[in-house]
């Protein structure tokens, strides 16, 4: 339902609270978040509204550079903590948010609980978390790529992990995703609002497109690879 990603400096875990905030409109049923943090990729999520994951941070911040975040609106398993978004693989490794539906989860999840990978949520979108761990070659916009290759649907992600932390992913099919520009941090967001307190520049992804963002670049790109020259909008309403 609602994504919203930090890179930089600043208090991330507020960062993406703040977002997923002005995410309460598009309605949800849980939020979660996933924290860069010195102890690794560290995730809390919660069922119900988003006071529920704010309680349940409360005492024990997650702390660190990078994040991302999700107000989830459930389409394939029932609203629940362990349904809830970030999505992580086996290792923990790797942290997915996920809008949008994954049609072809179902013969995925099989082949890969064959395989030998032991899945945690009924949800679509945790597969896409195994995907990228099982593609993942020292490269996440690579094993990125591989993995969208096998899934059909509609999706906006969100992805970190764990062996690159000085990266951020994003990718857009058929489901919006903005990606906001600040100094020495960047941002993304399923829509404007959700990063307009931080920044007013952002460039709007089109289907089919990625980006990678490290707290002081931006890279968009086309999901097979290719730079793409984007003029960045400066936006001039408020929200
Ligand atoms: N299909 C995913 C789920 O049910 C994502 C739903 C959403 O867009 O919030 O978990």
């Amino acid at each position: 339902c609602g994504i919203v990603g930090y890179i930089g400096n600043k208090n991330t875990q507020e960062i993406l609270l703040e977002g997923l905030s002005k995410l309460e409109y598009r309605g949800y049923d849980s939020a979660g978040i996933a924290v860069f943090t010195n102890d690794g990729l560290r995730v809390a999520k919660a069922k119900g509204r988003l006071a529920n994951l704010e309680a349940k941070l409360e005492g024990t911040p997650l702390i660190g550079s990078a994040g991302i975040g999700h107000t989830r609106w459930a389409t394939h398993g029932k609203p629940s903590d362990v349904n809830s978004h970030p999505h992580t693989d086996e290792s923990q490794k790797f942290s997915v948010v996920h809008n949008g539906i994954i049609e072809n989860y179902l013969e995925l999840k099989e082949e890969m609980m064959r395989e030998g990978h032991t899945f945690r949520s009924e949800t679509d979108t945790e597969i896409v978390s195994h995907l990228i761990a099982r593609e993942y070659q020292g490269d996440i916009v690579k094993a990125v790529q591989k993995a969208i290759k096998y899934i059909r649907g509609a999706f906006a992600l969100g992805v970190l992990t764990e062996y690159e932390p000085e990266k951020l992913v994003a990718v857009r099919q058929a489901s919006p995703l903005v990606i906001g520009v600040g100094e020495g941090e960047n941002f993304i967001g399923s829509d404007i609002p959700a990063i307009l307190k931080y920044t007013r520049n952002v460039y709007i992804l089109e289907d089919g497109e990625m980006a990678v963002l490290t707290k002081d670049a931006v890279e968009l790109l086309t999901i097979e690879g290719n730079f793409i020259a984007r003029e960045m909008i400066h936006v001039d309403w408020d929200a």
